[in-house]
């Protein structure tokens, strides 16, 4: 799956999630959340500035978010989990608006926007599960020059397991192997996991 159709994913079916953080007391902290926004780069949430936890999440940054529905079966169940990293992003209301004009009303002006903190989860890793679907690995945001670099050797036997795997389609077949696209790799390391033949170096 593509990142923004992931992002997309969550807030339009499991929007409401808890989100985990560590507090500035040391001791872990949860808070339910609804996502209001899918950005290209993330998802945006809101919390009210009165909110002693929004004060220990601009101050820690690193969260986790887990939202999930249940299905009939274990195969039916949804979920998305991410760990990841916030910043404030309260430059971003017009954006916001503009892919949520739900929130168009409630946040028209600069006053209505000023009782909260618009938050943006930019960074992270994690796994999305859809009805019926096998999970998938997904990464985001994080800089490139400090990822390892992944690449298939040739105990490869092509059995594609990395290929459905990949979050955004970097492996291909390649001959008697597969090729991974360094260029869109984003370093997830589902490939390397899931790997049965050792086939996949990471440096
Ligand atoms: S999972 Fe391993 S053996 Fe299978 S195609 Fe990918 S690299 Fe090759
Ligand atoms: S690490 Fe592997 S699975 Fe993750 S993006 Fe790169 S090629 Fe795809």
């Amino acid at each position: 799956m593509k990142l923004l159709d992931i992002f997309t994913y969550v807030f339009e079916e499991l929007p409401i999630g808890v989100l985990s953080f560590l507090g500035e007391d040391y001791l872990p902290k949860s808070e339910v959340i609804e996502i209001a926004a899918a950005g290209e780069g993330g998802l945006y949430f809101i919390l009210n500035r009165d909110n002693e936890m929004a004060r220990d999440i601009i101050r820690r940054k690193e969260i986790s978010f887990v939202t999930y529905k249940d299905g009939l079966s274990l195969r039916g169940t949804e979920f998305i989990n991410i760990k990841g990293v916030v910043k404030r992003s309260d430059e971003s209301w017009d954006l916001v608006k503009k892919l949520n004009p739900e929130l168009s009303d409630s946040y028209k002006d600069e006053q209505n926007q000023k009782m909260v903190f618009l938050f943006f989860i930019h960074e992270g890793e994690g796994t999305i599960k859809k009805k019926k679907e096998r999970a998938e690995a997904f990464a985001f945001g994080q800089p490139k020059g400090e990822s390892y670099i992944y690449e298939v050797n040739n105990r490869c036997v092509r059995c594609m397991d990395c290929v459905q795997v990949c979050p955004v389609d970097a492996i291909k077949p390649l001959g008697a192997r597969v090729s991974i696209n360094q260029n869109l790799c984003v370093h997830c390391s589902a490939c390397y996991k899931t790997c049965a033949f050792s086939a996949i170096d990471r440096s």
